[in-house]
C-alpha cells in the first residue's frame, strides 16, 4: 500500500514523570496515523506531506520521520521558518496544552498545485484532516481541494479524519462548511462522536454517520471514545462494539491509531467490521500507554518493533 498523510507534525515537549524537566518528542494527528501505520504495516509505502523550516528543530524532525520508516520525499522546505511546537502541562492527573504554531511552515504545506500534484500520484491512499485543512490559507486550501480530486478520478482513496478543533479556524461556521466540503469527495470519513456531537450538535452517532453519507461520503465510520463504533461502507450499516479496555491513562492518538489500523486493514481487504476490530484493538493498546506515539510490538497486529 502506498500512503501519503497530509499535515503538520510538531515538536513536543512533555513533562517528564516527578520532575520539572521535559521530553522532546515529534507528534500532529496525521503524522501519527502514518507512524502507526508504518509499525504495522512494514510493507506500506508511507509518506507525509508536510513543509518545515530550514533550522536545526526542523533536520531533527525530519530525521525522526524517516527513522521511523517515514519518507521524507514530499517534505517541503522554507527557508527562514520553523516547525510548530506544543507544550502538554500535567495537573492532578489533567492535561492542558499550550501552543506556537502560527508561523510553522507548515502553512504552506499546500502553497505549491505541482508539487502537490506530484506527490500524490501512484498513492493508493492520501490521507487528510480538519487540522490539515484549519492550517492553510484559502487559496492552499483550494489548492489541495484540487489535487486531492484530481488523485481520486485517478484512483487513489481520499481518507479524511474531520478532527474538529474549532480553535483553529477563524469561526465555526467555516470549519463546519469545510468539512463538510472535504467530505463529498471522500471514500472514508473517520469522524469522533464527541467532537461531532459538540460542533454539529449530533445527537447521536447515527446522526454523524447520516450527516456525512449524505454530504456524499462513500465509506464513514464513527469513533465514539470506549462505545460501539457506527459505520455506513457500501450501503450497508452496522456496528461493532469496543472490547472494554482496562486502565486507559491517556486517550491521546486514540483516533489517529484507530485510523491507521483501520484503513490498513480495509486497504488490505479485510471486511469492513474485522477491519473496525483491528481499529479497536491498536486504540485500545495506545489509550493505555502515555504520549501520541507508543510501542506496538506486543499487540496482535502484524506489528514491527
Ligand atoms: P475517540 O476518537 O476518542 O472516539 O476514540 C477512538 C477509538 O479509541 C475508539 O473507537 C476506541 O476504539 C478507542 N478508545 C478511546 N477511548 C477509549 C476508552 N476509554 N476505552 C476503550 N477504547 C477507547
Amino acid at each position: 500500500m502506498r500512503f501519503l498523510a497530509i499535515g503538520e507534525c510538531m515538536a513536543e515537549l512533555a513533562p517528564a514523570e516527578g520532575s520539572s524537566t521535559f521530553t522532546l518528542g515529534y507528534a500532529g494527528d496525521t503524522f501519527n496515523t502514518a507512524w502507526y501505520i508504518s509499525r504495522i504495516s512494514p510493507s506500506a509505502d508511507v509518506s507525509f506531506l508536510t513543509a518545515i523550516g530550514d533550522d536545526r528543530i526542523s533536520r531533527e524532525m525530519r530525521s525522526f520521520l524517516t527513522e521511523s520508516g517515514i519518507s521524507d520525499a514530499h517534505v517541503r522546505v522554507i527557508p527562514g521558518k520553523t516547525i510548530g511546537l506544543y507544550m502538554i502541562h500535567l495537573q492532578d492527573g489533567e492535561r492542558s496544552f499550550s501552543y506556537w504554531r502560527e508561523n510553522s511552515a507548515a502553512r504552506q504545506l499546500a502553497a505549491d498545485p505541482v508539487r502537490l500534484g506530484m506527490a500524490m500520484e501512484g498513492q493508493d491512499v492520501a490521507y487528510f484532516s480538519g487540522i490539515t485543512l484549519a492550517i492553510l490559507p484559502p487559496a492552499a486550501r483550494s489548492n489541495l481541494f484540487d489535487a486531492l480530486q484530481i488523485a481520486r478520478k485517478a484512483g487513489c482513496k481520499i481518507a479524511f479524519d474531520p478532527n474538529l478543533r474549532p480553535r483553529l479556524w477563524a469561526g465555526t461556521a467555516k470549519m463546519k462548511s469545510v468539512v463538510t466540503e472535504a467530505a463529498t469527495f471522500s471514500d472514508f470519513v473517520l469522524p469522533s462522536f464527541e467532537d461531532e456531537a459538540t460542533w454539529f450538535g449530533d445527537r447521536s452517532p447515527d446522526e454523524t454517520l447520516a450527516r456525512y453519507l449524505s454530504a456524499g461520503a462513500e465509506t464513514v465510520i464513527v469513533k465514539n471514545s470506549a462505545a460501539t463504533v457506527v459505520y455506513g461502507h457500501s450501503g450497508q450499516m452496522g456496528e461493532v462494539a469496543v472490547d472494554p479496555v482496562a486502565g486507559v491513562v491517556d486517550t491521546t492518538a486514540a483516533g489517529d491509531s484507530f485510523n491507521a489500523a483501520c484503513l490498513t486493514s480495509i486497504l488490505a481487504g479485510k471486511a469492513i467490521e474485522s477491519a473496525i476490530d483491528d481499529g479497536c484493538s491498536l486504540a485500545g493498546h495506545v489509550v493505555r500507554q502515555k504520549g501520541a506515539l507508543v510501542p506496538v510490538a506486543d499487540i496482535g497486529l502484524r506489528a514491527r518493533a
